[in-house]
């Protein structure tokens, strides 16, 4: 078993120098991180035995070279490399990416651009992606993909295969609202092509409940704690925060770079490290350090800011206003502050190797990180780590991911100038002994919850997901040779009775109650089963008896309408309550139905003799999830002691009488006769009752929902009339 890891870059980077091509290994966070990981693959608990890195290599390939190109990153590197332009790589790259998706995902809506022409190139370069794996991919292997430029890949990859399909997106998700300045085409196909993955996992507890709610309110897909069904797979959305190389940071010997803490007459540093962007938060830290300077003159020539910059995406437009800004900001305060023997702002405009950027995390008495929004920040937790002698002070901004597992660090709001600059006066009040304290309890969570745990947990938890849907599903989904035996029995038995579930199942589930009246088909062929020899059928319905009535009171079947309250005999055709009953309580209940009717706009009531249904489907979904919390609470206070139950439907809350319910209700028909063939199918959640009651020899069925307690699952509505269908041949 194979794992393909895909990525927008590979862990190497091409370049022809000459007639030559030179290989460049990345030094990036996910490629050392993942690579413990990668290596102890034979000898972890999984079935993993290998692994291949797909991406792109970083440059346009010619045709002919594509093949040394590829064998030489295959051996050398376990990575098959994903070709295409770089002018394609730029277009998506710089366009939908870095000007559409990521300002919107770290909330700057002005830096923004929506192009028709980037969501198409998007989509192009997520196919040409999806065509390269499934060249390489076996059954068995598990394909993990990374980031926001291959939103579309789970998706593209699940329509041509039923190998596990892992998403860890390693940027913040924003909120419904950010998320829903998309055009409706993207909106909808970024979520509709993470669903294709069976998991999705983020940095934060946050990210991952901003995306179960956005596809709640977009696509009005709902989970239970996490978990999506659909007809025919579950999907686990989960947090996985992403760890460091932590021995790496802690142990490296550094020398001979210096990183000891400059001595009592030196000045303290400040550090600050990362890439050149608008959601890093550098001019509010700037303007942080100095107000700092300005409230602390004391300060001044003890102290500097040791400011490293990484450049990143200089071609952007919003990255180089930032830059000119920046530039001007240092300048001042420097020019401000500074004297020839002090310079406050040491600006170095670079990218460090570890070892250097290790030296510079030792070296530092205070580390300052202050983005508007940062999905994770690696940078942070990789100075708690470096800290041999475990004194150092991390101050972190509140809106990176990093802060949830930090919190002994002192937190600010980057927006809030004034407590930059007081976080930074506190962290040089921190004594030792405290800063020692809190250092050692963060490194030690650091240690636990390292990269290589990170990709563990990923992985194991994907291939759980992953089995149990595909266990169930293959125990569960319908399958021919099951359908033969299940016709089989039905022509052997004796006496036969099919009890078919009306909504969802013998018709579609549709947005009015009322446009679901049985067609002239569906009429031909239930008369023709029912007509067959010692066949009896049973319609089991939620709705009224008159609605039931009006529309297959004509056929010569058994009918139950309100959930088992009444039952009419095929024989009789009279509607008899099936328990005496008291409707008493509905005096009570229809004021406070009608006063929620009144406050969520598209609820509406509908009332029966012995139940009275509260329907939300055609409410707001968002609106509708909090009220609907409340109405049941209201609703269980009020009915405890009255013999009444409240239970929740497919957005319908039902209010009955205690003890009716499908399951016993279908005992009333099966215990009739003896009935050596059961055939029961259902679509709803009243349905699970009647799986559960119904004797071992029965054959149930549900449709569209592979966690049921029905042996078996139809993943369609449709696939209810093709069985019926080869019922009626038989
Ligand atoms: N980094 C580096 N050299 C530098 C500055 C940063 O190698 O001069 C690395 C740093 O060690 C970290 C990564 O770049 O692993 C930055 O990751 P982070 O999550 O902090 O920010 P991102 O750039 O991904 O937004």
């Amino acid at each position: 078993m194979k794992l393909i890891i895909v990525s927008n870059r590979l862990p190497v980077s091409v370049k022809k120098e000459g007639n030559e091509f030179k290989f460049t290994k990345s030094a990036g966070g996910l490629v050392s991180g993942m690579s413990d990981f990668l290596n102890g693959l034979g000898k972890s608990k999984t079935d993993i035995t290998e692994y291949v890195w797909m991406g792109w290599p970083g440059t346009t390939i010619d045709k002919e070279d594509e093949d040394s190109i590829r064998n030489k990153v295959q051996k050398e590197y376990n990575a098959s490399p994903v070709f295409f332009s770089k002018s394609l790589m730029d277009k998506v790259y710089y366009g939908f990416c870095n000007r559409t998706i990521w300002p919107l995902f770290h909330y700057f809506p002005n830096y923004a651009s929506f192009e028709n022409e980037y969501w198409d190139e998007y989509k192009k370069l997520n196919q040409i992606f999806c065509d390269e794996v499934l060249k390489v991919i076996q059954p068995g292997d598990i394909v993990w993909v990374h980031d926001y430029h291959l939103m579309l890949l789970p998706a593209m990859l699940r329509d041509k295969i039923d190998n596990p399909i892992g998403f860890f997106l390693h940027i913040p998700f924003p909120s419904y609202e950010m998320y829903r300045l998309f055009p409706k085409e993207s909106r909808d196909g970024i979520l509709e092509g993470l669903l294709g993955a069976d998991l999705i996992g983020f940095h934060t507890h946050d990210y991952a409940q901003y995306f179960l709610r956005t596809i709640l309110r977009i696509l009005g897909i709902e989970n239970y704690m996490g978990t999506i069904d659909l007809p025919d797979r579950v999907i686990k959305v989960g947090t996985f925060p992403m760890g460091i190389e932590f021995e790496k940071f802690n142990k490296m010997d550094v020398s001979p770079n210096d990183s000891k803490k400059p001595g009592p007459d030196q000045p303290k540093i400040v550090l600050s490290v990362d890439r050149l962007d608008y959601t890093k938060g550098i001019i509010n830290r700037l303007q942080g350090f100095e107000m700092f300077l300005r409230n602390n003159p004391e300060w001044h020539g003890k102290i500097f800011m040791n400011m490293i910059l990484v450049p990143s995406r200089t071609g952007v437009t919003a990255y180089n206003q930032i830059k000119r800004r920046l530039d001007e900001l240092v300048g001042n305060i420097n020019g401000n502050y500074g004297t020839i023997k002090w310079t406050p702002i040491i600006y170095q405009y670079t990218s460090l190797a570890h070892k250097e950027l290790i030296a510079q995390y030792r070296m530092s008495a205070v580390s300052l990180i202050t983005p508007l929004r940062d999905g994770m920040n690696l940078v942070a937790k990789e100075y708690i780590a470096s800290l041999q002698d475990q004194t150092g002070v991390l101050i972190l901004s509140e809106l990176t991911g990093a802060a949830k597992e930090l919190s002994e660090t002192i937190i600010i709001n980057p927006n809030n100038i004034n407590e930059i600059a007081e976080g930074i006066e506190e962290a040089l009040k921190t004594p030792e002994e405290e800063q020692i304290y809190r250092n050692n309890l963060m490194q030690k969570r650091l240690k636990r919850y390292n990269v290589t745990f990170w990709a563990n947990d990923f992985v194991n938890t994907l291939l759980d997901i992953y089995k149990e849907t595909k266990i169930t599903g293959e125990k569960k989904i319908l399958k021919p040779e099951i359908v033969n035996n299940i016709l089989n029995n039905y022509h052997n038995a004796k006496n036969k009775i099919i009890i078919l579930n009306y909504d969802g199942t013998l018709v579609p589930f549709v947005k009015k109650p009322e446009d679901a009246f049985p067609g002239a088909d569906l009429h031909k062929l239930i008369e023709n089963i029912n007509k067959k020899e010692k066949t009896d059928i049973v319609i089991i319905s939620g709705r009224s008896k008159d609605q039931l009535d009006g529309w297959l009171g004509k056929t010569k079947v058994n009918l139950t309408a309100e959930h088992g309250v009444w039952i009419c005999d095929a024989d009789k055709k009279e509607w008899e309550l099936f328990k005496p009953l008291s409707n008493e309580w509905k005096e009570e209940i229809m004021p406070i139905l009608e006063m929620y009717t009144d406050r969520l706009p598209g609820s509406f009531i509908e009332e029966k003799e012995y139940s009275v249904s509260w329907h939300y489907h055609k409410a707001d979904i968002w609106q509708s999830s909090f009220l609907v919390k409340e109405v049941s609470d209201y609703l269980l206070s009020m009915t405890t002691n009255i013999g009444v139950q409240v239970l929740h439907g497919k957005k319908v809350i039902e209010v009955s009488n205690s003890g009716i319910n499908k399951g016993e209700l279908a005992m009333h028909w099966v215990s009739k006769k003896d009935y050596d063939f059961i055939l029961a199918i259902g679509a709803g959640w009243s349905d699970e009752l009647l799986f559960k009651t119904l004797p071992e020899h029965a054959w149930t069925m549900r449709v569209g929902k592979l966690r049921t307690d029905a042996k078996y699952v139809l993943k369609k509505q449709e696939n209810v009339i093709e069985l019926l269908k080869t019922i009626e041949k038989k």
